[in-house]
């Protein structure tokens, strides 16, 4: 059957997007760009116990960071609408009712305590074919007696009948096709009238038939639904249309086994959440990759290859790029380590490939941390200085470390540089420096450092301990570009008054 793909990313507003669910978002991103498709958001909020304030806002923003466009959503409309599940009642209670008066689904009042004692009185107790008929529903009490509970508001809920002993086919995009016994699975319930509001399951499902969603992609802590999902479409006689799945493999540990946990990113110093999060109830903070520093064209390039590959060696992906070769055919089936430090170096990568410019404004707001007057500074200045050392940041911030000295003159030296490479003579070596620096035609670094060798050399001077006590008062270590890239940007007399600087202070 040819369909429009239509894909949906379907988050419970239940706190922070993880970054998991940020892959899942991109994975169906990918596949409708790719296909010409849909992609819609839908919020689904019917567990009210576990809602979180700011945290529908907080996956708005995060995808919209990370350049995952929404089709259809809560903001962006849409012919299939609402896109918030909690504003779909009644669209719920009508095919619940679809369903009891199919006799697919009935109506049960156990209460937790006898639920609680059920549980007691028999291990593995499950609500199912086996024990229903001892349990309180409309299937085992008269109809009187359920029309009369119903009557006074007595709070109940709707199960799915599972008929016992049925093989379920349930097929998989990534991992073919499972068969499965009804009989292993329990009545879910469906619906609850104490809040007037369906389960995740009956609400997920009615809302793919609606929006008439092709493909369900999501992580494989939804695959054992999946059964389920096959015979409520059963149910509901939409087998014909039910969307095939995909079930994402889970994102491991960066080391060890076991699923990605926030405990992984605070053990090893990685965020698991794509924005900042401040926690509403308890006050605390959790990292995001975007305060942290990261490019968002990083971190999708990153998601993107954990747990997919493009069938070449290409690393580096726009989203264009990973939109145009993305499949499900080089999805893998196994869980993908969460191999943060290879998100360093996509970082680090795409800071390569920024404009030096657009780098520089990037830098300005943390010189300005650090209470430097960027104003002193031309724009020209500040980009040099980036072009010059950039090839060492992994983040922005890491420019601070490797340029400051650009803005900042040192006042404090490193010891172990000054103990390698300050001798009795190096002052007076620096001073004929500096008579030579005032002398040159040019201050250019490529017409500078020919004249300068030379004399050196002509000196018979070590050539590593002058150079490196020359860096010592420029830079007040021994480390940084090459250093008449360094002299021609600090220009003539800031490099003298360095040395000069130095020279006063620097005891060998
Ligand atoms: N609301 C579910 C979640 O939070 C959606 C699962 C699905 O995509 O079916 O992940």
């Amino acid at each position: 059957m040819d369909r429009k793909v239509r894909v949906r990313f379907a988050p419970s507003p239940t706190g922070p997007l993880h970054i998991g669910g940020v892959r899942t978002a991109l994975y169906n991103y990918l596949f409708a760009r790719r296909n010409g498709g849909d992609m819609i958001l839908r919020i689904e909020d019917t567990d009210s116990h576990r809602f979180v304030p700011g945290a529908e806002d907080y996956i708005n923003e995060s995808l919209a960071w990370l350049g995952i466009k929404i089709d259809e959503g809560v903001r962006e409309g849409g012919a299939y609408g609402p896109y918030k599940q909690s504003e779909r009642r009644d669209i719920y209670r009508e095919h619940v009712k679809m369903l009891l008066d199919a006799g697919k689904a009935y109506i049960a009042f156990d209460t937790p305590e006898e639920l609680e004692a059920a549980r007691a009185a028999k291990p593995n107790f499950q609500y199912d074919a086996t024990t229903r008929m001892s349990m309180r529903n409309s299937l085992s009490m008269p109809a009187e007696e359920v029309k009369r509970l119903i009557d006074e508001g007595t709070p109940y809920v709707v199960r799915f009948l599972i008929e016992p002993g049925r093989d379920v086919e349930v097929n998989d995009l990534l991992r073919g096709k499972v068969v499965i016994n009804s009989s292993i699975l329990d009545d879910k319930v469906l619906y609850k009238s104490a809040d007037d509001l369906p389960t995740y399951h009956l609400a997920n499902i009615v809302d793919d038939h609606l929006m008439e969603v092709s493909h369900v992609i999501r992580g494989e802590e939804w695959l054992p639904s999946a059964p389920l999902h096959y015979l409520l479409y059963e149910a509901f006689g939409w087998s014909d249309t039910r969307p095939e799945f995909v079930h994402l493999p889970l994102l491991l540990k960066p080391d060890g086994k076991g699923k990605l946990s926030k405990r992984d990113g605070d053990r090893l110093g990685f965020p698991v959440f794509p924005l900042e999060w401040h926690d509403p109830a308890s006050g605390a903070i959790s990292a995001g990759y975007r305060e942290s520093g990261y490019l968002p064209e990083a971190v999708i390039n990153f998601l993107a290859l954990l747990g997919w590959n493009p069938g070449d060696d290409s690393e580096m992906m726009s989203m264009d790029e990973l939109i145009e070769k993305f499949s499900f055919d080089h999805c893998s089936r196994s869980g993908a380590k969460f191999a943060f430090d290879k998100g360093r170096w996509f970082n680090h990568e795409y800071l390569q490939k920024m404009d030096d410019a657009q780098l520089a404004e990037l830098f300005i707001p943390v010189l300005e941390a650090h209470g430097v007057d960027t104003s002193k500074f031309s724009k020209d200045y500040i980009t040099r200085a980036v072009s010059l050392v950039k090839n060492r940041i992994n983040f922005v911030a890491d420019l601070w470390d490797q340029a400051r000295y650009f803005f900042v003159a040192p006042t404090e030296y490193s010891e172990k540089d000054i103990k390698k490479r300050w001798k009795e003579d190096t002052p007076e070596i620096l001073r004929g420096l500096i008579e030579q620096l005032k002398a040159l035609p040019s201050f250019k670094g490529t017409e500078a450092e020919p004249i300068i060798l030379a004399w050196v050399a002509d000196k018979g001077y070590h050539l590593g301990n002058v150079m490196n006590a020359f860096r010592l008062t420029l830079v007040g270590e021994c480390k940084g570009p090459h250093i008449f890239d360094i002299t021609e940007l600090l220009g003539r007399d800031e490099t003298i008054a360095r040395i000069e600087r130095g020279i006063d202070t620097i005891k060998a």
